[in-house]
Protein backbone atom coordinates (compact mmCIF):
# COMPACT_ATOMS: atom_id res chain seq x y z
CA UNK A 1 0.00 0.00 0.00
CA UNK A 2 1.54 3.35 -0.63
CA UNK A 3 1.99 5.30 2.27
CA UNK A 4 -0.37 8.06 1.60
CA UNK A 5 -3.28 5.28 1.22
CA UNK A 6 -2.39 3.28 3.91
CA UNK A 7 -2.20 6.43 6.47
CA UNK A 8 -5.37 7.69 5.20
CA UNK A 9 -7.15 3.89 5.89
CA UNK A 10 -5.11 3.77 9.33
CA UNK A 11 -6.71 7.25 10.15
CA UNK A 12 -10.55 6.23 9.06
CA UNK A 13 -10.61 3.06 11.16
CA UNK A 14 -8.88 4.95 14.11
CA UNK A 15 -11.92 7.43 14.00
CA UNK A 16 -14.15 4.60 14.74
CA UNK A 17 -12.04 4.38 17.74
CA UNK A 18 -11.54 7.21 19.57
CA UNK A 19 -12.91 9.93 20.45
CA UNK A 20 -13.05 13.02 18.05
CA UNK A 21 -11.24 15.48 20.36
CA UNK A 22 -8.54 12.85 20.73
CA UNK A 23 -8.08 11.88 17.40
CA UNK A 24 -8.03 16.45 16.61
CA UNK A 25 -5.57 16.25 19.70
CA UNK A 26 -3.27 13.89 18.37
CA UNK A 27 -3.67 11.95 14.85
CA UNK A 28 -4.98 15.49 12.84
CA UNK A 29 -1.46 16.37 11.43
CA UNK A 30 0.31 13.59 11.36
CA UNK A 31 1.68 11.92 8.58
CA UNK A 32 3.58 8.77 7.62
CA UNK A 33 6.96 9.85 6.36
CA UNK A 34 8.67 6.48 5.71
CA UNK A 35 7.70 2.79 5.12
CA UNK A 36 10.29 -0.19 5.13
CA UNK A 37 10.00 -4.03 5.77
CA UNK A 38 10.09 -3.31 9.68
CA UNK A 39 9.52 0.48 10.45
CA UNK A 40 7.05 3.19 9.74
CA UNK A 41 7.85 6.83 10.47
CA UNK A 42 5.37 8.36 11.61
CA UNK A 43 5.54 12.70 11.39
CA UNK A 44 4.27 14.49 14.07
CA UNK A 45 3.75 18.15 14.76
CA UNK A 46 5.12 18.41 18.73
CA UNK A 47 7.72 16.91 20.45
CA UNK A 48 5.19 15.85 23.28
CA UNK A 49 3.07 14.50 20.41
CA UNK A 50 5.98 11.87 20.27
CA UNK A 51 5.83 10.81 23.93
CA UNK A 52 2.18 11.09 24.00
CA UNK A 53 1.30 8.20 20.91
CA UNK A 54 4.34 6.07 22.43
CA UNK A 55 3.00 6.23 25.52
CA UNK A 56 -0.68 5.48 24.91
CA UNK A 57 -1.37 5.18 21.31
CA UNK A 58 1.43 2.74 20.65
CA UNK A 59 -0.41 -0.59 20.90
CA UNK A 60 -3.60 0.86 19.06
CA UNK A 61 -1.54 2.01 15.98
CA UNK A 62 0.32 -1.53 15.70
CA UNK A 63 -3.14 -3.37 15.79
CA UNK A 64 -5.00 -1.06 13.25
CA UNK A 65 -2.13 -1.26 10.54
CA UNK A 66 -1.47 -4.79 11.58
CA UNK A 67 -4.76 -5.35 10.64
CA UNK A 68 -4.83 -3.19 7.27
CA UNK A 69 -1.18 -4.74 6.13
CA UNK A 70 -1.16 -7.80 7.89
CA UNK A 71 2.54 -6.92 8.77
CA UNK A 72 3.66 -5.57 12.23
CA UNK A 73 6.00 -2.52 12.01
CA UNK A 74 8.33 -0.74 14.92
CA UNK A 75 7.24 2.50 15.20
CA UNK A 76 8.94 5.99 15.30
CA UNK A 77 7.29 9.53 15.68
CA UNK A 78 9.52 12.20 14.53
CA UNK A 79 8.68 15.84 14.67
CA UNK A 80 9.92 18.34 11.56
CA UNK A 81 13.09 19.24 12.49
CA UNK A 82 14.29 15.65 12.85
CA UNK A 83 13.32 15.12 9.26
CA UNK A 84 15.70 17.72 8.45
CA UNK A 85 18.33 16.35 10.42
CA UNK A 86 17.87 12.83 8.95
CA UNK A 87 17.88 13.93 5.78
CA UNK A 88 21.14 15.47 6.11
CA UNK A 89 22.23 12.02 7.42
CA UNK A 90 20.93 9.98 4.79
CA UNK A 91 23.14 11.98 2.29
CA UNK A 92 26.11 11.75 4.67
CA UNK A 93 25.65 8.05 4.70
CA UNK A 94 25.69 7.45 1.08
CA UNK A 95 28.73 8.71 0.85
CA UNK A 96 30.09 5.58 2.38
CA UNK A 97 28.06 2.94 1.20
CA UNK A 98 30.46 0.46 2.39
CA UNK A 99 30.75 1.12 5.60
CA UNK A 100 27.01 1.82 6.69
CA UNK A 101 26.05 -0.73 4.33
CA UNK A 102 22.14 -1.66 4.59
CA UNK A 103 21.20 -5.27 4.00
CA UNK A 104 17.55 -4.79 4.32
CA UNK A 105 16.85 -7.55 6.20
CA UNK A 106 13.72 -8.05 8.62
CA UNK A 107 15.09 -9.70 12.07
CA UNK A 108 11.41 -10.77 12.75
CA UNK A 109 11.65 -13.19 9.75
CA UNK A 110 13.82 -16.59 11.55
CA UNK A 111 14.20 -19.89 10.99
CA UNK A 112 12.79 -20.47 14.73
CA UNK A 113 9.53 -19.10 14.03
CA UNK A 114 9.14 -20.64 10.72
CA UNK A 115 6.41 -23.45 11.53
CA UNK A 116 7.41 -26.83 9.56
CA UNK A 117 5.22 -28.95 7.58
CA UNK A 118 4.86 -31.39 4.45
CA UNK A 119 4.11 -28.44 2.35
CA UNK A 120 7.29 -26.63 2.97
CA UNK A 121 9.44 -29.05 4.52
CA UNK A 122 11.80 -29.41 0.94
CA UNK A 123 11.41 -25.69 0.99
CA UNK A 124 12.77 -25.21 4.47
CA UNK A 125 15.37 -27.81 4.42
CA UNK A 126 17.20 -26.19 1.25
CA UNK A 127 16.88 -22.82 2.64
CA UNK A 128 18.66 -24.07 5.90
CA UNK A 129 21.51 -25.86 3.73
CA UNK A 130 22.12 -22.39 1.67
CA UNK A 131 22.24 -20.38 4.69
CA UNK A 132 24.78 -22.86 6.41
CA UNK A 133 26.97 -23.21 3.63
CA UNK A 134 26.12 -19.84 1.34
CA UNK A 135 27.77 -20.39 -2.14
CA UNK A 136 28.69 -23.75 -1.70
CA UNK A 137 25.82 -26.56 -2.20
CA UNK A 138 22.56 -25.45 -3.82
CA UNK A 139 23.20 -22.29 -6.49
CA UNK A 140 21.39 -20.67 -7.15
CA UNK A 141 18.33 -21.28 -4.78
CA UNK A 142 15.26 -20.76 -6.45
CA UNK A 143 11.88 -20.57 -4.16
CA UNK A 144 8.34 -20.86 -5.61
CA UNK A 145 5.10 -20.57 -4.85
CA UNK A 146 1.65 -18.61 -4.23
CA UNK A 147 1.10 -15.66 -2.52
CA UNK A 148 1.67 -15.83 1.12
CA UNK A 149 2.99 -18.73 1.78
CA UNK A 150 6.66 -17.96 3.21
CA UNK A 151 8.92 -17.14 0.61
CA UNK A 152 9.99 -13.80 1.53
CA UNK A 153 9.92 -15.10 5.44
CA UNK A 154 12.24 -18.00 4.10
CA UNK A 155 14.78 -15.16 2.21
CA UNK A 156 14.99 -13.03 5.31
CA UNK A 157 15.27 -16.41 7.48
CA UNK A 158 18.74 -17.39 5.58
CA UNK A 159 19.99 -14.07 5.64
CA UNK A 160 19.15 -13.31 8.92
CA UNK A 161 21.09 -16.57 9.78
CA UNK A 162 24.29 -16.01 7.53
CA UNK A 163 24.84 -12.07 9.20
CA UNK A 164 24.54 -13.64 12.13
CA UNK A 165 26.93 -16.43 11.60
CA UNK A 166 29.55 -15.28 9.61
CA UNK A 167 30.77 -11.58 8.18
CA UNK A 168 29.45 -12.27 5.35
CA UNK A 169 28.02 -9.19 2.99
CA UNK A 170 24.34 -10.01 2.91
CA UNK A 171 21.25 -8.19 0.66
CA UNK A 172 18.29 -8.07 0.59
CA UNK A 173 16.01 -6.73 -2.46
CA UNK A 174 12.92 -7.14 -4.37
CA UNK A 175 12.97 -7.07 -8.02
CA UNK A 176 11.61 -3.74 -8.42
CA UNK A 177 14.10 -2.34 -5.43
CA UNK A 178 16.54 -3.48 -8.22
CA UNK A 179 15.34 -2.26 -11.15
CA UNK A 180 14.68 1.19 -9.35
CA UNK A 181 18.38 0.98 -8.59
CA UNK A 182 19.47 0.01 -11.68
CA UNK A 183 18.29 3.08 -13.53
CA UNK A 184 18.81 5.17 -10.57
CA UNK A 185 15.31 6.40 -9.35
CA UNK A 186 16.33 5.45 -6.33
CA UNK A 187 16.49 9.16 -4.80
CA UNK A 188 19.12 8.56 -2.64
CA UNK A 189 21.37 9.22 -5.46
CA UNK A 190 20.36 12.06 -7.29
CA UNK A 191 23.74 14.43 -6.94
CA UNK A 192 26.71 12.75 -5.56
CA UNK A 193 26.99 9.47 -6.72
CA UNK A 194 27.08 8.52 -10.51
CA UNK A 195 24.32 5.85 -11.06
CA UNK A 196 26.80 3.01 -12.44
CA UNK A 197 29.42 3.15 -9.95
CA UNK A 198 26.16 3.03 -7.22
CA UNK A 199 24.72 -0.45 -8.74
CA UNK A 200 28.01 -1.99 -9.44
CA UNK A 201 29.30 -0.86 -5.88
CA UNK A 202 26.04 -2.42 -4.05
CA UNK A 203 25.73 -5.48 -6.48
CA UNK A 204 28.71 -6.79 -6.98
CA UNK A 205 30.33 -6.79 -3.50
CA UNK A 206 28.59 -8.77 -2.28
CA UNK A 207 28.43 -12.34 -0.41
CA UNK A 208 24.71 -13.52 -0.72
CA UNK A 209 22.26 -11.62 -2.72
CA UNK A 210 18.54 -12.68 -2.48
CA UNK A 211 15.89 -10.68 -4.91
CA UNK A 212 12.54 -11.70 -4.15
CA UNK A 213 9.56 -11.48 -6.52
CA UNK A 214 11.90 -11.96 -10.02
CA UNK A 215 8.45 -12.31 -11.61
CA UNK A 216 8.54 -8.28 -11.46
CA UNK A 217 11.98 -8.01 -13.07
CA UNK A 218 9.83 -7.03 -16.47
CA UNK A 219 10.55 -7.68 -20.16
CA UNK A 220 13.03 -4.76 -20.31
CA UNK A 221 15.74 -5.75 -21.95
CA UNK A 222 17.83 -3.59 -20.45
CA UNK A 223 17.44 -4.56 -16.46
CA UNK A 224 17.78 -8.36 -17.72
CA UNK A 225 20.91 -7.66 -19.38
CA UNK A 226 22.27 -6.21 -16.02
CA UNK A 227 20.64 -8.64 -13.68
CA UNK A 228 21.94 -11.70 -16.35
CA UNK A 229 25.84 -9.68 -15.76
CA UNK A 230 25.05 -9.29 -11.94
CA UNK A 231 24.18 -12.88 -11.84
CA UNK A 232 27.19 -14.20 -13.37
CA UNK A 233 29.23 -11.99 -11.63
CA UNK A 234 28.23 -13.14 -8.28
CA UNK A 235 27.77 -16.85 -9.28
CA UNK A 236 31.55 -16.76 -11.09
CA UNK A 237 32.59 -16.09 -7.89
CA UNK A 238 31.07 -18.56 -5.79
CA UNK A 239 28.59 -15.76 -4.15
CA UNK A 240 24.92 -17.47 -3.13
CA UNK A 241 21.60 -15.89 -4.65
CA UNK A 242 18.67 -16.78 -3.55
CA UNK A 243 16.00 -16.10 -6.14
CA UNK A 244 11.95 -16.29 -5.36
CA UNK A 245 8.87 -16.12 -7.44
CA UNK A 246 5.00 -17.22 -7.29
CA UNK A 247 5.80 -19.02 -10.26
CA UNK A 248 8.55 -21.68 -11.60
CA UNK A 249 11.28 -20.41 -13.80
CA UNK A 250 9.63 -22.42 -16.69
CA UNK A 251 7.25 -20.32 -16.53
CA UNK A 252 8.48 -16.53 -16.09
CA UNK A 253 7.68 -16.30 -19.77
CA UNK A 254 8.62 -12.71 -19.34
CA UNK A 255 12.13 -13.73 -18.91
CA UNK A 256 14.81 -14.19 -21.27
CA UNK A 257 15.78 -17.66 -21.94
CA UNK A 258 19.55 -17.39 -21.10
CA UNK A 259 18.21 -16.01 -17.36
CA UNK A 260 15.71 -18.99 -17.21
CA UNK A 261 18.36 -21.74 -18.45
CA UNK A 262 20.88 -19.81 -15.22
CA UNK A 263 18.19 -20.18 -12.87
CA UNK A 264 17.94 -24.08 -13.51
CA UNK A 265 21.42 -24.67 -12.78
CA UNK A 266 20.94 -24.23 -8.79
CA UNK A 267 17.79 -26.05 -6.83
CA UNK A 268 14.24 -24.81 -7.70
CA UNK A 269 11.81 -25.83 -4.28
CA UNK A 270 8.16 -25.32 -4.42
CA UNK A 271 6.01 -24.61 -1.35
CA UNK A 272 2.64 -26.01 -1.19
CA UNK A 273 -0.48 -24.44 0.32
CA UNK A 274 -0.55 -25.75 4.34
CA UNK A 275 -2.95 -28.31 4.87
CA UNK A 276 -5.31 -28.39 7.79
CA UNK A 277 -2.75 -29.90 10.46
CA UNK A 278 -0.36 -27.06 9.09
CA UNK A 279 -2.10 -24.31 9.40
CA UNK A 280 -3.71 -25.40 12.94
CA UNK A 281 0.43 -25.39 13.93
CA UNK A 282 1.25 -22.31 12.33
CA UNK A 283 -2.20 -20.79 13.97
CA UNK A 284 -0.98 -21.91 17.78
CA UNK A 285 2.66 -20.92 17.47
CA UNK A 286 1.53 -17.34 16.20
CA UNK A 287 -1.01 -16.56 19.02
CA UNK A 288 2.20 -18.05 21.74
CA UNK A 289 2.92 -15.36 23.90
CA UNK A 290 -0.06 -12.94 23.33
CA UNK A 291 -1.54 -12.41 27.12
CA UNK A 292 -5.01 -13.41 26.06
CA UNK A 293 -3.48 -17.09 24.16
CA UNK A 294 -4.46 -19.35 27.16
CA UNK A 295 -8.36 -17.78 26.74
CA UNK A 296 -8.15 -19.51 23.03
CA UNK A 297 -10.44 -22.70 22.61
CA UNK A 298 -9.35 -25.58 20.39
CA UNK A 299 -12.37 -25.12 18.21
CA UNK A 300 -11.31 -21.65 18.00
CA UNK A 301 -8.48 -22.96 15.77
CA UNK A 302 -9.83 -25.60 13.86
CA UNK A 303 -12.88 -22.70 13.10
CA UNK A 304 -9.67 -20.53 11.49
CA UNK A 305 -7.90 -23.22 9.98
CA UNK A 306 -10.94 -24.51 7.97
CA UNK A 307 -11.80 -21.16 6.94
CA UNK A 308 -9.08 -19.59 6.15
CA UNK A 309 -7.28 -22.28 3.79
CA UNK A 310 -5.44 -19.76 1.22
CA UNK A 311 -2.31 -18.79 3.16
CA UNK A 312 -0.59 -18.03 5.90
CA UNK A 313 -1.04 -14.12 6.02
CA UNK A 314 -4.64 -15.36 5.98
CA UNK A 315 -4.54 -16.94 9.12
CA UNK A 316 -2.40 -14.02 10.47
CA UNK A 317 -4.89 -11.69 9.42
CA UNK A 318 -7.41 -13.71 11.30
CA UNK A 319 -5.42 -13.97 14.76
CA UNK A 320 -4.85 -10.25 14.55
CA UNK A 321 -8.86 -9.74 14.09
CA UNK A 322 -9.41 -11.83 16.78
CA UNK A 323 -7.56 -10.57 19.43
CA UNK A 324 -8.43 -6.74 18.31
CA UNK A 325 -11.88 -7.68 19.46
CA UNK A 326 -10.83 -9.57 22.21
CA UNK A 327 -8.66 -6.59 23.20
CA UNK A 328 -12.36 -4.44 23.08
CA UNK A 329 -14.49 -7.30 24.47
CA UNK A 330 -12.28 -8.18 27.41
CA UNK A 331 -13.88 -11.84 26.98
CA UNK A 332 -13.67 -14.92 29.94
CA UNK A 333 -12.90 -17.33 26.76
CA UNK A 334 -12.63 -17.11 23.44
CA UNK A 335 -14.47 -19.72 22.30
CA UNK A 336 -16.26 -20.41 18.54
CA UNK A 337 -19.28 -17.93 19.12
CA UNK A 338 -16.78 -15.15 20.53
CA UNK A 339 -14.79 -16.36 16.87
CA UNK A 340 -17.61 -16.02 14.67
CA UNK A 341 -18.59 -13.06 15.74
CA UNK A 342 -14.77 -11.21 15.85
CA UNK A 343 -14.62 -12.66 12.16
CA UNK A 344 -17.86 -12.23 10.46
CA UNK A 345 -16.66 -9.49 8.42
CA UNK A 346 -12.97 -11.55 7.73
CA UNK A 347 -14.39 -14.88 6.74
CA UNK A 348 -16.11 -14.12 4.04
CA UNK A 349 -19.77 -14.53 4.44
CA UNK A 350 -20.19 -17.48 1.12
CA UNK A 351 -17.41 -19.03 3.38
CA UNK A 352 -19.59 -18.79 6.60
CA UNK A 353 -22.54 -20.05 4.36
CA UNK A 354 -20.65 -23.11 3.37
CA UNK A 355 -20.28 -23.85 7.22
CA UNK A 356 -22.45 -26.40 7.46
CA UNK A 357 -20.76 -28.60 4.39
CA UNK A 358 -17.89 -27.78 6.58
CA UNK A 359 -19.58 -28.95 10.18
CA UNK A 360 -20.11 -32.12 8.45
CA UNK A 361 -16.83 -32.67 7.58
CA UNK A 362 -15.87 -31.75 10.72
CA UNK A 363 -17.86 -34.60 12.36
CA UNK A 364 -17.21 -36.86 9.95
CA UNK A 365 -12.91 -36.63 10.13
CA UNK A 366 -13.13 -36.82 14.00
CA UNK A 367 -15.40 -39.81 13.88
CA UNK A 368 -13.25 -41.98 11.61
CA UNK A 369 -9.96 -40.44 12.50
CA UNK A 370 -9.42 -38.92 9.58
CA UNK A 371 -8.69 -35.29 8.38
CA UNK A 372 -10.65 -32.98 6.63
CA UNK A 373 -8.09 -32.54 4.41
CA UNK A 374 -8.35 -35.91 3.54
CA UNK A 375 -11.77 -36.01 2.62
CA UNK A 376 -10.88 -33.49 0.11
CA UNK A 377 -7.90 -35.03 -1.12
CA UNK A 378 -7.82 -37.48 -3.99
CA UNK A 379 -6.86 -40.32 -2.16
CA UNK A 380 -9.15 -43.67 -2.95
CA UNK A 381 -8.59 -45.71 -0.12
CA UNK A 382 -11.21 -47.18 1.54
CA UNK A 383 -10.84 -46.01 5.05
CA UNK A 384 -10.93 -42.27 3.60
CA UNK A 385 -13.43 -42.97 0.79
CA UNK A 386 -16.06 -44.25 2.46
CA UNK A 387 -16.39 -41.63 5.25
CA UNK A 388 -16.42 -39.07 2.58
CA UNK A 389 -19.33 -40.78 0.60
CA UNK A 390 -21.08 -40.73 4.32
CA UNK A 391 -20.16 -37.34 4.50
CA UNK A 392 -21.36 -36.13 0.89
CA UNK A 393 -24.53 -37.98 1.82
CA UNK A 394 -25.45 -35.71 4.49
CA UNK A 395 -24.37 -32.91 3.15
CA UNK A 396 -26.99 -34.04 0.68
CA UNK A 397 -29.45 -34.70 3.24
CA UNK A 398 -28.82 -31.90 5.92
CA UNK A 399 -27.52 -29.13 3.82
CA UNK A 400 -29.29 -26.78 1.02
CA UNK A 401 -26.03 -26.54 -0.96
CA UNK A 402 -26.41 -27.63 -4.17
CA UNK A 403 -24.89 -31.24 -5.69
CA UNK A 404 -22.39 -29.20 -7.55
CA UNK A 405 -20.93 -27.20 -4.62
CA UNK A 406 -21.01 -30.34 -2.34
CA UNK A 407 -18.87 -32.17 -5.02
CA UNK A 408 -16.14 -28.61 -5.27
CA UNK A 409 -16.33 -29.21 -1.35
CA UNK A 410 -14.93 -32.22 -1.24
CA UNK A 411 -11.96 -31.43 -3.77
CA UNK A 412 -13.66 -30.05 -6.90
CA UNK A 413 -15.38 -33.33 -7.92
CA UNK A 414 -18.16 -33.74 -10.56
CA UNK A 415 -21.58 -33.85 -9.45
CA UNK A 416 -22.31 -37.60 -10.66
CA UNK A 417 -19.41 -38.80 -7.83
CA UNK A 418 -21.75 -36.80 -5.34
CA UNK A 419 -24.66 -38.77 -6.93
CA UNK A 420 -23.28 -41.75 -6.81
CA UNK A 421 -22.73 -41.41 -2.92
CA UNK A 422 -25.56 -40.63 -2.45
CA UNK A 423 -27.21 -43.33 -3.78
CA UNK A 424 -24.67 -45.61 -2.52
CA UNK A 425 -25.26 -44.49 1.24
CA UNK A 426 -29.42 -44.52 0.65
CA UNK A 427 -29.28 -48.66 -0.56
CA UNK A 428 -26.92 -49.48 2.38
CA UNK A 429 -29.00 -47.84 5.31
CA UNK A 430 -31.93 -49.90 3.91
CA UNK A 431 -30.21 -52.49 4.80
CA UNK A 432 -27.46 -51.29 7.41
CA UNK A 433 -28.36 -50.87 11.41
CA UNK A 434 -25.39 -50.29 12.56
CA UNK A 435 -24.72 -47.50 9.44
CA UNK A 436 -28.06 -46.11 10.69
CA UNK A 437 -26.67 -45.68 14.34
CA UNK A 438 -23.27 -44.36 13.13
CA UNK A 439 -25.27 -41.44 11.14
CA UNK A 440 -27.27 -40.21 13.94
CA UNK A 441 -24.62 -40.52 15.89
CA UNK A 442 -22.55 -38.30 13.81
CA UNK A 443 -25.86 -35.96 13.24
CA UNK A 444 -25.80 -35.10 16.78
CA UNK A 445 -22.14 -34.60 17.07
CA UNK A 446 -22.46 -32.29 14.31
CA UNK A 447 -22.14 -28.75 16.19
CA UNK A 448 -25.07 -26.14 15.34
P1 LIG B 1 5.24 -14.85 0.37
O1 LIG B 1 6.53 -14.11 0.29
O2 LIG B 1 5.34 -16.26 -0.10
O3 LIG B 1 4.10 -14.13 -0.28
P2 LIG B 1 5.51 -14.29 3.18
O4 LIG B 1 6.85 -14.87 3.44
O5 LIG B 1 5.42 -12.83 3.09
O6 LIG B 1 4.85 -14.97 1.90
O7 LIG B 1 4.52 -14.86 4.30
C1 LIG B 1 3.31 -14.20 4.65
C2 LIG B 1 3.19 -14.19 6.16
O8 LIG B 1 3.01 -15.50 6.62
C3 LIG B 1 4.44 -13.67 6.84
O9 LIG B 1 4.08 -12.88 7.95
C4 LIG B 1 5.16 -14.92 7.31
O10 LIG B 1 5.87 -14.70 8.50
C5 LIG B 1 4.02 -15.87 7.53
N1 LIG B 1 4.38 -17.28 7.27
C6 LIG B 1 4.38 -17.92 6.09
N2 LIG B 1 4.72 -19.21 6.23
C7 LIG B 1 4.97 -19.40 7.55
C8 LIG B 1 5.37 -20.53 8.34
N3 LIG B 1 5.58 -21.72 7.80
N4 LIG B 1 5.52 -20.33 9.67
C9 LIG B 1 5.30 -19.13 10.23
N5 LIG B 1 4.92 -18.04 9.54
C10 LIG B 1 4.75 -18.16 8.21
MG1 LIG C 1 6.89 -12.33 -0.64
Amino acid sequence: MENNMLWENFLNVLKSKISSVSFDTWFKDTKLLKQDNCKLVIQVPMTFHKKFLNDTYYDLIDEIISGLTGNSYDLEFIVEEEVIEEEKKEKEEIKDLDLNFNSNLNPRYTFANFVIGESNRFAQTAAVAVAEQPGKIYNPLFIHGKSGLGKTHLMHAIGNYVKENSEKKVLYVTSEEFIADFIGINKKIENNYDVVDYFKQKYRNIDVLLIDDIQFLGSAEKTQAEFFHTFNTLYDSNKQIIISSDRSPDDLKLLEERLRTRFRWGLTVDIYPPNFELRCKILKDKMLGHEVASLVKEEVIEYIATNCENDVRHLEGAITRLYAYAAIMGPKEINLDFAVEALKDYIGKSIYITNNITKIQKAIADYYHITIDDLKSKKRNANISYPRQVAMYLCRMTTEETIVKIGLEFGNRDHSTVLHACDKITQELKINEELKKIIEEIKNNIVN
